[in-house]
């Protein structure tokens, strides 16, 4: 038997739900519910404040208030009770508001009348819209009831805001979604790109928020979650590792967590359908998603949320992308991708914008390997954009402009076209060698990792491929590669290469790179743990396999294989070791050997510089890894936004530090690389070339940029500019090497 407050929240409900069916004008809508709120509620006010923008409210709609006070009356963000409740996201109850803390007076109003006063958030998925009040001149609080029945109010205004419900007359809300909007995000992959929207997981909108007929909606949910339940048993049973089991669990727990299912039916039973009832309870996780500290709490409620997002896709037949039709130029948006998503989609994406991701994640790798323009947390996009809509992503600032107006799209299009501009000065010199205007040979090579990589190598003017990172191949799987599979590989990569030399690195696993199907390795500092060749010389099994992959693949031809992170000798004597055991064995059974088999090692922790002079003479070529070799001479973790650009890679104490290093290879006669990402900035790459790092490897976008100034450049004065600024005591070079670069003829 029902009780009476659900009749009464479902009468509500059921009078909400007629008057949406009128047809009415925005404003008229607005000044309706008012008056249906405060009726039902029995109250003398119920007012609608909605934001005009983001720090301003402003009274849309009023039942017992002065009439002539809306769209007058505004206030900022805090101020007042409304502002509050706008401010915190909770509700405040209050039988006696004039003496509450922060109550602000409104004159035009008139609301001196009142005494009580109950606000709550109107709010869809987090994003705060406005505040629903309702006053009465009685000093009274408001039971839960009544609380409940204006939450129910408030939801099912932001609901109908979101189908555009208060549209019309330009006095009420704005048009959701048609506004442009312009999101700062990081930048994770450079370039620049104009698409429309492609979500990676459509929005659910709920069109049918109330129901007459509870028994039927609690079924509905009920067949729902255990749909839901079937498949995340079906998933777990699938589960390769131990944290996709974990993530797995929980969205079990969830799926059978009684109170949530509880919240879920006293949601039905007062008069909301099943779907909003979903909602409701998505929209508090998420409001608490905002306030909890704690990342494993936050870590549930995002499950919570995903879990909610599966449940409104069942209740509503909304399904991935149902009737949608890809865009020629889609850019993808989402909360975050996984790597091997994002493969499937592949070069078809212009761009990517992500919610949340960081610089170092595979997603981003890939990204990079497709040289598609990311951008990384764009917070709230996925609320914001409708699929279809114009978007321009600059992931050289990490901005990302949706539905852009004319004067930023002619803007954002000069730049693309000055960009454009420069590629096909690029290309023009695309097969030129590079040599200096002082007469040095510098060797440009591209870094790649995936298949998707290959094709740049032509195109982009590489020599080689001078870091070729296997991991990559690793990380996007499920389970570990069969060394067919990679022999396969590696195979078809010397193919793509067409002769040119291509500089297999063995796997580097550890630190931020974990491979989904190994056992997860508890360290407490990662970066410095057990990682690359440390894990390949105690584990070698892997590492054979892979060796033994890379000698078949040669079929014959040339090999160059590099071990990572050595941090001495004798970890390359022992890798090399390996080598050669594998080589003996691949003779014994009768297979072909490379025609030429070098052996090499990156030199990434500070230590290998300072190795015996014995090291640089067996070590066949050297290649720095920059990235890790410059976290370590700074102590400076590559992957820490706060820290990773406090130190210049031009900064004196690092370059006189990397001569070193040239010093020694020219004396043992090593040839010497550099690969980190900064070989790919122009300016850097000078300053390396200047002082006598002749071979540099880096994106494929890079080689056109950087060959361009390294072909105008004298070295010899770039060296003397730097010998100068170093003897008058500069900490880093930059400054005096730009203004030796703005000084010269264009
Ligand atoms: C480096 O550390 O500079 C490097 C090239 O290796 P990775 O970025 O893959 O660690
Ligand atoms: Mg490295």
């Amino acid at each position: 038997m029902p009780d009476r407050t659900e009749t009464e929240s479902r009468k509500l409900l059921g009078r909400l739900r007629d008057l949406m069916a009128e047809d009415a004008a925005g404003q008229a809508r607005l000044d309706k519910i008012t008056h249906l709120t405060a009726d039902s509620m029995g109250t003398e006010v119920c007012s609608i404040y909605l934001f005009r923008d983001e720090n301003t409210l402003e009274l849309c709609a009023t039942e017992g208030l002065n009439k002539s006070a809306v769209h007058q009356t505004r206030m900022k963000l805090g101020e007042g009770l409304v502002g509050r409740v706008a401010r915190s996201g909770q509700i405040v109850n209050a039988a006696d508001a004039p003496s509450e803390r922060g109550f602000r007076y409104m004159p035009e109003t008139g609301e001196e009348l009142f005494s009580s006063f109950l606000g709550v958030p109107i709010q869809r998925l987090g994003e705060k819209l406005g505040v629903l009040v309702v006053q009465t001149k009685a000093k009274r609080e408001f039971t839960s009831d009544e609380v409940y029945a204006l939450e129910v109010v408030a939801m099912v205004l932001a609901e109908m805001a979101e189908l555009g419900a208060f549209v019309g007359d330009g006095a009420a809300l704005k048009a959701r979604h048609t506004q442009p909007a312009l999101f700062r995000g990081g930048s994770a992959q450079e370039g620049t790109a104009e698409g429309h929207v492609w979500l990676h997981e459509p929005r659910v909108v709920v069109t049918n928020f109330a129901t007459d007929d509870p028994a039927r909606e609690r079924g509905r949910l009920h067949a729902a979650v255990e749909t839901l339940r079937v498949g995340v048993d079906e998933l777990l049973s699938e589960a390769q590792d131990a944290e996709q089991m974990q993530v797995l669990e929980a969205y079990r727990m969830f799926a059978s967590s009684k109170g949530w299912m509880r919240r879920m039916e006293e949601d039905i039973a007062r008069g909301l359908s099943a779907e909003a009832a979903v909602e409701k309870e998505q929209s508090s996780a998420r409001a608490r998603m905002s306030q909890v500290a704690d990342a494993y709490l936050r870590d549930r409620l995002h499950d919570l949320d995903d879990l909610s997002n599966r449940l409104l896709r069942i209740l509503t037949g909304q399904g991935a992308q149902t009737g949608a039709q890809m865009p020629d130029d889609p850019i993808l948006i989402a909360r975050n991708i996984g790597p091997g998503e994002l493969l499937e989609y592949g070069r078809k994406l212009k761009g990517i914008v992500l919610e949340e991701g960081s610089v170092g994640s595979h997603a981003a790798i890939v990204a990079r390997a497709l040289a598609i323009p990311l951008v990384i947390h764009a917070e709230r996009i996925t609320n914001e954009a409708l699929n279809g809509d114009h978007i321009m992503v600059d992931g050289d600032q990490g901005l990302v402009h949706l539905r852009p107006d004319e004067s930023v799209v002619s803007a954002f299009r000069d730049k693309m076209a000055m960009m454009a501009n420069a590629q096909e000065r690029y290309a023009s010199i695309r097969n030129t060698p590079c040599v200096t205007q002082c007469g040095t040979r510098i060797t440009l090579t591209m870094n790649a990792g995936l298949m998707a990589d290959l094709p740049s190598l032509p195109s982009s003017g590489a020599e080689g491929v001078g870091l070729f990172r296997t991991e990559l191949q690793f990380l996007v799987r499920n389970q570990m590669p069969r060394r067919t599979e990679l022999a396969a590989l590696y195979k078809r990569v010397l193919d793509a290469a067409q002769g040119r030399r291509v500089v297999f690195r063995t796997l580097d696993i550890g630190s931020d790179k974990v491979l989904p199907y190994m056992k997860p390795n508890d360290e407490p500092n990662p970066a410095l743990g057990w990682r690359a060749i440390r894990v390949g010389l105690d584990k070698p099994g892997v590492l054979r396999m892979q060796l033994q992959a890379l000698l078949r693949a040669a079929e014959g031809r040339p090999l160059s294989i590099m071990f990572p992170f050595i941090a001495q000798f004798d970890e390359f004597r022992e890798a090399r070791d390996e080598m050669h055991k594998t080589l003996a064995r691949e003779e014994r059974l009768g297979h072909r050997l490379p025609a030429k088999l070098e052996v090499g090692a990156m030199l990434e922790t500070p230590s290998l510089a300072f190795a015996p002079d014995e090291f640089f003479r067996e070590v066949e070529f050297l290649s720095i890894g920059g990235n890790d070799l410059k976290q370590f001479f700074f102590a400076a973790d590559r992957e820490n936004e706060r820290v990773r650009r406090r130190y210049d890679t031009l900064n004196v104490s690092f370059l006189t530090f990397l001569e070193n290093v040239v010093e020694r290879c020219r004396v043992s006669n090593t040839p010497l690389s550099f690969c980190g990402e900064d070989a790919g900035r122009p300016v850097e790459a000078l300053c390396f070339a200047a002082i006598g790092l002749h071979a540099l490897s880096m994106r494929p976008a890079s080689i056109g940029p950087v060959k361009h100034l390294l072909m105008r450049s004298n070295l010899a004065e770039v060296k003397s500019v730097i010998d100068e600024a170093r003897a008058a005591g500069a900490q880093s070079i930059r400054p005096a090497v730009m203004e030796y670069l703005r000084g010269r003829a264009p």
